[in-house]
């Protein structure tokens, strides 16, 4: 005798035996590559609902971008988001990237640059204040 049990979506209780996708139990765009549920576990279109409602607006949002800018989380492309801030003394608004090669510091778009690299000359260490929600 046989045994034949269907998967069923964990989470819409349909019928998931030609689902594709995997599961990320963390989400895969916030670092975790190592908690995944095999295929036919989430169906589908659950797994498509979670990562257009749930996942992608977070990382979209400010506090998404920011988060991972601090925790220096890439996204399955590699790349951590680019974060903000002002330097106080230059009134220099700035983008910093890290890469590879470590943390860059570029003024942002717009930016008077010159004001900002006159006002560092010389300095081993300065501060920038991050910048709130832009929301
Ligand atoms: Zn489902």
């Amino acid at each position: 005798m046989v045994m034949y049990f269907m998967m069923c979506c964990i989470f819409c209780k349909n019928n998931s035996e030609n689902s594709k996708s995997k599961e990320h139990i963390i989400p895969e765009s916030i670092g975790n590559k190592e908690y995944v549920l095999p295929p036919r576990w989430v169906c589908d279109s659950c797994n498509n609902y979670f990562s257009r409602k749930v996942e992608a607006p977070f990382l979209e949002s400010w506090y998404g971008k920011i988060s991972r800018f601090e925790m220096r989380i890439p996204n399955k492309k590699g790349r951590i988001p680019v974060g903000t801030g002002v330097h106080p003394y230059s009134r220099t608004k700035l983008d910093l990237l890290f890469d590879k090669d470590g943390l860059s510091i570029f003024s942002a778009s717009g930016e008077d640059e010159t004001r900002f690299v006159k006002s560092i000359q010389g300095k081993v260490n300065f501060t920038f204040h991050r910048l709130e929600n832009q929301n």
